[in-house]
């Protein structure tokens, strides 16, 4: 199996070599960019401060969509675009992109008006193009409650019924970074950069930053960088040149998780609120994802967490839209809040304001790849490099085709999914201890490199324990995590391999001693650093919690 290299022979090269581009930012951005890169052949270096996604990245509402809401602000093109790369990751990544069915409820008197649900709807039919998802169609009221009864409101008029995707976006992050490992790049997490560095004409070349672990400050060198920091752009912007105006306004989303039993929605439903946001509802196993919010946020970047308001807005939503649940504050199992790095507009609100990606060029040479969604990373990542590209022209450098566009995720099976799963429930080495349903949760997280979390239970019998009982996710995933994907923190693996933090009743803290005795072992902690982890973990989790004292 394609793994990373040791963190500290990675490290090691970061000083030593002089690459093509580094680039700042383990984002889904970031992450695209340096797999586009090494696909053509440059040499690249991606580092990030956090673990890879630790950003925005692990903090979406987890949708490859072509964004339905986008049609009212007339932005077609962006949705023509993302449904063509929704087209696209779910051919190139099927264990990660998941169809779904979503339910767009129409109501008598308010809400979107029924003509307009279906002339948005077929208009997001033929924006796709006949592409894979099926088309939409218009259910009645007793339609509409046999397939979710969870809508029973006086007003329900029907819905209209479409596809889009499901993914797990650090995962999806993650891959990005294994793939441009395994064409040649050097990732490395928990490096920080501090400031850039310039050659004497006043060209970027490169960055000093400061490895987080051990604390050591070093030096990279690169011919061109990019800066893929999402919401911390400007600051490396003003790194660059302190005149830089900011071009970012950040918009707080929100999202909220409560346990399926108590809102059992079967397929994902999308319901506008009266200004005009789109709140949606997916089931994700044993727990139920609502958000999210658009908010302009004034805090500092680092400091993003679901405000009181936040929460009540969705829980109102919520309420309104499935008023048999009379879901309350303590359904709450979890909160996340990110920011998106939206390109301000003068005079346009935060809700209006576009979600297209920005690219800029610096006079000297930085390029900034700003704003897009999780859908459309592909696509950002190749228009990144082409812009870098054109910066290594003149040191003589020139870069391959972009190969991105039609190459599969290393999780990516060569036989359609329900095919890779029949395989994988065949295989049955393993299968003895593990359920039917852990090894097709197992295939659609990790694809075929499923085949190599099952051979770690094939050898240790005890990893085949579920980390929380009742749920999926099993011990061995915590051990691949920490040898084969750097987790190198207790929330890296609850919170980012795995979804315990916002999908376990207690968000993690049930398993908390045992995985970090597993990750522990993995990565040699002493006892003090294992407290200290824990405490770690236990400060995120009472910080998702904190809404409840403030509201
Ligand atoms: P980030 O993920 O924030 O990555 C930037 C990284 O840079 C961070 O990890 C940070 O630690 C690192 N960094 C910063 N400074 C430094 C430094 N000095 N040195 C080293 N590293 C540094 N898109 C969709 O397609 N579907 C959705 O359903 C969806 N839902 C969303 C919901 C919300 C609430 C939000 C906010 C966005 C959503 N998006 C969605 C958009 C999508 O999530 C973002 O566009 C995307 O995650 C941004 O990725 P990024 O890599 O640009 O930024």
């Amino acid at each position: 199996m394609k793994a990373f290299a040791p963190r500290a022979q990675r490290l090691a090269a970061l000083e030593e070599r002089i690459f093509d581009v580094l680039v700042i930012g383990g984002g889904i951005t970031g992450a695209a960019v340096a797999r586009d890169a090494a696909a053509r052949g440059l040499s690249a270096a991606l580092v990030e401060k956090g673990d890879w996604a630790s950003g925005t990245s692990w903090r979406s509402s987890k949708l490859i969509h072509g964004g339905l809401r986008y049609l009212k602000t007339g932005n077609v093109r962006l949705v023509f675009e993302s449904l063509s790369e929704r087209a696209r990751l779910s051919r190139l990544a099927p264990h990660l992109v998941r169809p779904t069915d979503f339910l767009f409820p129409a109501y008598r008197g308010r809400g979107v008006p029924g003509w307009q649900l279906d002339v948005g709807l077929t208009l997001y039919d033929l924006l796709a193009f006949g592409r894979e998802a099926r088309r939409h169609r218009r259910l009645s009221r007793e339609e509409t409650l046999r397939r979710e009864r969870m809508l029973e409101s006086p007003e329900l008029a029907g819905a209209g019924l479409y596809s889009d995707g499901r993914t797990d976006d650090a995962r999806l992050t993650l891959e990005n970074v294994l793939d441009a490992a395994s064409l040649g790049a050097e990732p490395v997490s928990r490096v920080a950069v501090e400031a850039l560095e310039k050659d004497p004409q006043g060209r970027v070349r490169g960055a000093r930053g400061r490895d987080l672990e051990s604390g050591r400050a070093l030096v990279i060198r690169a011919r061109t960088v990019v800066n893929a920091t999402g919401p911390w752009g400007d600051t490396l912007r003003k790194w660059d040149d302190a005149d830089a105006h900011a071009v970012l306004r950040l918009s707080r989303g929100a999202h909220l998780t409560v346990p399926a039993a108590r809102l059992p929605v079967a397929e994902a439903v999308a319901f506008p609120m009266d200004d005009g946001r789109l709140v949606f509802a997916v089931p994700y196993g044993s727990v139920t994802l609502l958000g999210t919010t658009d908010t302009d946020h004034r805090g500092a970047v680092e400091d993003v967490r679901a405000a009181p308001e936040d929460v009540a807005y969705i829980l109102t939503a919520a309420r309104r839209t499935f008023p048999a649940a009379a879901l309350s504050d303590a359904d709450v199992v979890s909160t996340f809040a990110s920011l998106r790095p939206l390109v301000a507009q003068p005079g346009v609100g935060v809700g209006e304001t576009s979600r297209e990606e920005a690219i800029e060029v610096a006079p000297s040479g930085l390029v900034t790849v700003t704003g897009g969604k999780l859908t459309t990373h592909v696509r950002m990542g190749r228009k990144a490099v082409d812009a870098a590209a054109k910066q290594l022209a003149a040191s003589g450098v020139s870069a391959g085709r972009s190969r991105t566009s039609d190459r599969p995720f290393p999780g990516a099976p060569a036989q359609p999914m329900p095919e890779f799963v029949a395989l994988l429930l065949g295989g049955r080495d393993a299968n003895q201890y593990l359920s039917d349903e852990t090894i097709t949760h197992l295939a659609y997280r990790y694809g075929r490199r499923a085949w190599d979390v099952l051979r770690l239970t094939v050898e240790d019998r005890s990893l085949s324990r579920p980390i929380v009982e009742g749920l999926s996710d099993i011990d061995a995933e915590i051990v691949f995590g920490a040898r084969f994907e750097d987790a190198r923190s207790l929330f890296d693996v609850l919170a980012r391999r795995t979804h315990l933090f916002w999908q376990a009743p207690g968000q993690g803290m049930e398993a908390l001693e045992r995985a970090a005795d597993l990750l522990g072992k993995e990565l040699g902690w002493t006892p003090d650093r294992r407290r200290s982890a824990c405490d770690e973990y236990g400060r995120e989790v009472a910080r998702s919690r904190e809404w409840k004292q403030r509201s």
